[in-house]
């Protein structure tokens, strides 16, 4: 989609840290870091947010990246935070549903 970051980041329009690629899912380094790992995980599908996802098995394959991320950044037994901003409420900046993958520190209780 035409003026979607994401979008541009998955046509390689513009750079982005790699950290997993398939033919549905793409992961990536957030430009500004919330935490020592934070990666971000979206569907090479341009769909707005969670509530616009209708394909229950893009979700899965998303889950099983996410584990697989989770896995290779050591962050099982420590745990890590999931988040996905969505709308004008929840702050969500980038209209490209995505997750964010946040750990390597304890976080804040506060969100
Ligand atoms: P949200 O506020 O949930 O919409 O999150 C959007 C996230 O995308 C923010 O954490 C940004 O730092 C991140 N972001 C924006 N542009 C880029 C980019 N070019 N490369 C990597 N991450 C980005
Ligand atoms: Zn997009």
């Amino acid at each position: 989609m035409e003026d979607c970051i994401f979008c541009k980041i998955i046509n390689n329009e513009i750079p982005s840290s790699k950290v997993y690629e398939d033919d549905d899912i793409l992961a990536f380094k957030d430009i500004n870091p919330q935490a020592p790992v934070h990666i971000i995980v979206i569907p090479k599908k341009h769909i707005r947010n969670i509530l616009e996802l209708n394909d229950e098995s893009l979700l899965a394959k998303i889950h099983r990246v996410i584990k697989k991320i989770v896995k290779e950044q050591n962050l099982e037994e420590q745990g890590f935070r999931l988040v996905t901003n969505t709308g004008e409420d929840g702050c969500q900046t980038v209209k490209h549903l995505h997750f964010h993958i946040l750990g390597g520190i304890k976080l804040s209780e506060n969100l």
